[in-house]
């Protein structure tokens, strides 16, 4: 099954359902960023619900998604498009912590308190963005409380990685479910009695669900499936783009560039890849300002 979102309405037009498999999205991040297991299940629950989120808003919103927790992960960044690519960051990727208790991945204390931070149209003039302080570390919760803080918005969310022994990933996916305006008290009672049996998503998962399957038991059979879309871990970066953004650099760092260093190696943050400018071409960057 290829990585993909399910968007629906479920109960009456009165809750919005988006369901997601990203298995690959994150297996992709994993193998770029060399992610330990809790690292790769934190980094793949927020990629996760950043692959909803890109088709949640209407118009141009490209997004990006900030966890700045005091836990061992650090940052964790992810930048979404209207068009389902997404690409991340993490500050520490060799994580791999585990609760005593359940010997599940444990997310929360690698993230640590902090803050959430969602800003729409990041690379534009007129960003915007709003933060939540993180209330448990474990992504799902923490988007929970920023719907409900920063857009009014009653939701459930669930996120979930699952790894194999090797570490690679076995699951990925995920669910928000949002109540629209006019939700009653009533659909209220029939949601939390479709959400009473579901332990986690990557359990939905592993009993042989796919995604229509899992939206089927989260709508109680009243769903209406509005679109399918696909989505990818794509960085979209180019030696042009890193051209311009050396051209921003002071004469000094860049003179440094060319008589110290012989050259400059850059390596994109988000997907690795490497550009090398020659002297020649930083003495061009030069004179292109
Ligand atoms: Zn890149």
């Amino acid at each position: 099954m290829n990585d993909h979102i399910l968007i629906a309405t479920a109960y009456n037009s009165l809750v919005r359902i988006y369901v997601a498999k990203t298995n690959n999205l994150v297996e992709t991040a994993r193998n770029i960023h060399e992610t330990w297991p809790t690292a790769t299940a934190a980094l793949g629950r927020l990629l996760t619900a950043g692959a909803m989120m890109s088709y949640m808003y209407d118009g141009d919103n490209d997004l990006s998604i900030k966890v700045e927790g005091d836990g061992p992960i650090g940052q964790m960044i992810v930048e979404s498009n209207t068009v389902g690519e997404l690409r991340a960051v993490i500050k520490n990727s060799a994580v791999y912590l585990k609760y005593n208790d359940s010997n599940k991945l444990a997310v929360g204390n690698a993230v640590g308190h902090g803050l959430l931070t969602v800003r729409r149209n990041p690379h534009l003039k007129n960003s915007f963005s709003s933060s939540v302080n993180l209330i448990n570390g474990e992504i799902a919760e923490d988007l929970t409380y920023y719907f409900y803080l920063s857009e009014q918005t009653n939701s459930s969310v669930g996120l979930g990685v699952l790894v194999n022994e090797d570490q690679s990933v076995k699951q990925a996916g995920g669910f928000i479910l949002q109540l629209l305006p006019g939700a009653t008290e009533e659909v209220i009672i029939q949601i939390e009695k479709a959400l009473e049996g579901i332990t986690s998503v990557t359990d939905l998962f592993e009993s042989g669900l796919d995604t229509r399957g899992i939206l089927n038991k989260l709508a109680g059979g009243t769903e209406k499936i509005l679109d399918e879309k696909p989505i990818r871990y794509f960085c979209g970066c180019s030696k042009d783009y890193y051209f311009e953004a050396l051209k921003k650099l002071d004469n000094a760092v860049l003179d440094e560039m060319i008589d110290e260093d012989g050259g400059a190696e850059i390596i994109c943050q988000y997907c690795k890849n490497k550009y090398h400018f020659s002297v020649d071409e930083l003495h061009k960057i030069k004179s292109a300002r």
